[in-house]
């Protein structure tokens, strides 16, 4: 069966979400609400959608828009209906009863519940018809959590089911798992016990907000929101109903409800419309005092608001073992919530499903977990945890493991698919080297380089890995949230803070001389980005010999948002782009301008489709929905390549001065028109020189090696320039520019 046209009724928060993705991948979709107001004000929402819902906005073009009346015509063409209204049974029962009667025969119609069992759903339905119904749960928002589950009903016809699936994954790039037809399904049910077990234990340890949020998030390969910052994030309300629902489903021996009471000062947060981020606030709130805006936390003792206070707690890595052997409050907050999830996730095997590791799975791609709580346990290690935990009763998987003691009773990864993923092969890749920012795998003829650090910003050994593992081909992916955020600032600031300037000048010289070589060694090198690529990421992919990245990307050059600019090869390939088109043979000045308006202004590019015009991407680079399948089609470049010969080095004609004094009237527009002020004219003015090629006319031709040496230069004056140092500064604790 090809689906090749779906309807989505209910243009919600999820059928909308359903809908711009069915766009992104070219099908056609007609989107139906009660009426045609909500399902057009629903597209424009699409549309203005930020994070963009859609890999480019003439995407918008796949959908159509009407009404559950006049166009419910539109079902019988389909080839997938998917139900998205609200979570109403009553509701739910009425458009099935219309949607069987118009469906085109044998096509799939499937529900995007998250919390009424199919048995339920489907129990006014024929043998036939059921045979033809599923529950498709995607997350929110779907253009970018991996997560859709698929469940079955008895009656199902397994290869529908099986296309279904593969269309999802292929077309669609989700990881499609097939789970059992029990309440919150895989993600939900363990994610959501997973917060409450964290929030309870925090009450419980009178812990403040923002320390429960600093070990319940990165030191735990948790997102950063935390427990407190992630109900904000959802709806405090919300929270409310999706536990209300499962205290319903769940049985009474169910573990669930002991973390799932109710707890006043929620139940009055709610009563007074502090709901989260969308009302007046939740746990967090921004208070605004004097005109200034100042982030304020509740204390769930009193109930009051204090100014945040920043917890420190010295855990730059994921390491599990040291943070529930940690001798203070924080190691027994993280061991109590920590064994209490995996306690609950295994209790649930097979029950839930019989794959435990789907169930990591599912928490990695429907909640950004690094790891899920089997993985957890493994990491732990199995005697480890045996020694310290305290009661498992009727827990069959614990039991068992118990007595075999088998530390590597994992196995396999990623059972729910046929793809060949980065998790499948490092699992039987051997690990060849590492440090601490990077590691290097070696898995048949070829390496992989894997960054580890925090949204994986580069250092001197991230260098040092990626230079060590050219002497085989290279693939550089990694299974975290970001390819690479670019170099790590902290990093600079803690030379230029000592006045180690020479030590920065030899850190972008080697970054340039890693880059160089990536791109010249004698095997070839692929990127593999998702997420962001900025800055540093950007060059070394750049600088790659071939590209396999993933629709979800942010990609650009941002340096000079910080008061720098990119230094380590960024300017240099970006002319080169922009020199090899025909408005550049026309126009000498062209490629410079038009690299200045891109760097200038630190442009990006929220999909490969946006990255293509600003030549931040290539035509020929392969653009892939499904991140699990970036090694396999990196892998296919491999073979594809196999008489792979590095190529030649580039040149350069650039006009020089003539075009400096072009840029300059620009710059100084902008600081005529207050977009730029003194600190934005001294980059700006340094970009200009880098980009035009410095001191040269255009009949002298340039080499790649005065290029790096122009964008060091530049590099180095900006970095010893205070105010340089305070745009670092800022961003570095706000997260936000600071124009000086
Ligand atoms: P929503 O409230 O944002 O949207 C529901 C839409 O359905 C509204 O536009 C409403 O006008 C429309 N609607 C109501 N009755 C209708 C009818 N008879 N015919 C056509 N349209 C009708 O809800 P949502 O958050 O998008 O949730 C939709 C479904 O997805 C629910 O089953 C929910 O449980 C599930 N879900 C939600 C999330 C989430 O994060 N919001 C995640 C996964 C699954």
């Amino acid at each position: 069966m090809k689906i090749k046209k779906v309807v989505v009724i209910g243009s919600g928060t999820m059928g909308s979400g359903i809908a711009a993705h069915l766009c992104n991948a070219n099908i056609p979709v007609t989107l139906l609400d009660l009426k045609t107001e909500i399902s057009e004000q629903a597209r424009d929402k699409i549309y203005k959608s930020k994070p963009p819902l859609l890999l480019d906005k003439s995407k918008i073009n796949n959908i159509k828009v009407g009404n559950i009346v006049d166009n419910f015509k539109e079902v019988s063409e389909a080839d997938w209906v998917v139900e998205a209204v609200v979570e109403r049974i009553d509701i739910k029962h009425n458009i099935y009863e219309k949607i069987f009667k118009e469906r085109k025969k044998g096509a799939i119609v499937s529900s995007n519940t998250s919390s009424i069992p199919i048995k339920v759903l489907s129990q006014n339905l024929s043998e036939q018809e059921k045979k033809d119904f599923c529950i498709t749960h995607f997350f929110n928002p779907v253009r970018y959590m991996g997560l859709l589950e698929i469940v079955k009903n008895e009656n199902n016809d397994i290869e529908k089911i099986n296309s279904l699936k593969n269309f999802c994954e292929v077309e669609l790039g989700k990881g499609a798992i097939v789970c059992n037809d029990t309440p919150g399904f895989l993600g939900n049910r363990i994610g959501v016990y997973a917060m409450q077990v964290a929030m309870t234990e925090a009450f419980k340890m009178k812990l403040s907000v923002e320390e429960a949020d600093a070990i319940f998030g990165r030191p735990m390969g948790i997102p950063k929101t935390g427990i407190f910052g992630l109900y904000d994030l959802i709806g405090i309300d919300l929270m409310a109903d999706v536990l209300k629902s499962f205290i319903k489903e769940l049985p009474e021996t169910d573990k669930f409800h002991e973390v799932a009471k109710e707890i006043s000062l929620v139940k009055k947060l709610i009563e007074t419309g502090y709901t989260g981020r969308k009302g007046k606030g939740g746990f967090y709130r921004v208070n605004k005092t004097d005109g200034k805006k100042i982030m304020e936390t509740l204390n769930l003792e009193s109930g009051e608001y204090f100014p945040s206070k920043k917890i420190n707690v010295n855990s730059e890595k994921v390491n599990l073992k040291a943070l529930i052997n940690r001798d203070d409050k924080y190691g027994q907050y993280a061991w109590s919530v920590i064994s209490k999830i995996i306690k609950y996730a295994s209790s649930l095997v097979p029950n839930i499903t019989k794959e435990f590791n789907d169930i990591d799975e599912a928490m990695r791609l429907g909640f950004n977990w690094n790891k899920g709580p089997f993985e957890m346990l493994e990491e732990i290690g199995v005697k480890n945890f045996f020694d310290k935990v305290d009661e498992y009763k009727g827990n069959d998987f614990l039991n068992n493991l118990a007595k075999t003691k088998n530390e590597k009773f994992y196995g396999e990864r990623q059972k729910y698919t046929e793809i060949e993923t980065l998790g499948k092969v490092k699992k039987k890749a051997k690990s060849i080297d590492g440090n601490n920012s990077a590691q290097i795998y070696r898995f048949k003829d070829y390496n992989i380089v894997e960054f580890t650090t925090k949204a994986n910003a580069l250092d001197y050994d991230s260098m040092d890995a990626l230079k060590k593992a050219t002497d085989k081909p290279l693939i550089i992916i990694n299974e975290s949230m970001q390819f690479s955020a670019g170099v790590n600032l902290s990093y600079t600031m803690e030379f230029a803070d000592k006045n180690d300037f020479k030590s920065i000048e030899k850190f972008i010289k080697y970054f340039q001389e890693t880059c160089k070589h990536l791109k010249y060694s004698r095997h070839p090198v692929i990127s593999a980005p998702s997420g962001l690529t900025l800055g540093g990421g950007f060059e070394v992919m750049v600088q790659s010999n071939f590209v396999a990245s993933h629709t979800n990307i942010v990609v650009g050059l941002v340096e000079t948002i910080v008061g720098l600019i990119p230094a380590g090869g960024g300017c240099k390939e970006m002319l080169a782009r922009w020199l090899d088109t025909e408005e550049a043979k026309k126009d000498p000045h062209y490629a410079s301008l038009k690299v200045f308006d891109i760097i200038g202004y630190g442009k990006t590019a929220t999909s490969p489709v946006e990255a293509e015009p600003m030549k931040y991407l290539k035509a020929e680079d392969k653009k892939i929905m499904n991140r699990n399948s970036l090694l396999e089609v990196s892998k296919k470049i491999l073979l594809d390549n196999k008489n792979f010969k590095a190529p030649d080095e580039l040149k350069f004609n650039l006009p020089g001065k003539v075009v400096q004094t072009e840029m300059n009237k620009i710059i100084e527009k902008l600081y005529n028109d207050r977009v730029i002020l003194d600190h934005g004219v001294e980059v700006a003015k340094e970009l200009a020189y880098v980009l035009s090629g410095g001191d040269t006319t255009i009949d002298k031709t340039l080499s790649e090696d005065y290029l790096f040496k122009l964008e060091l230069e530049a590099f180095m004056k900006l970095i010893e320039t205070k105010k340089t140092q305070e745009r670092i500064k800022h961003t570095l604790a706000t997260g936000k520019p600071l124009i000086n």
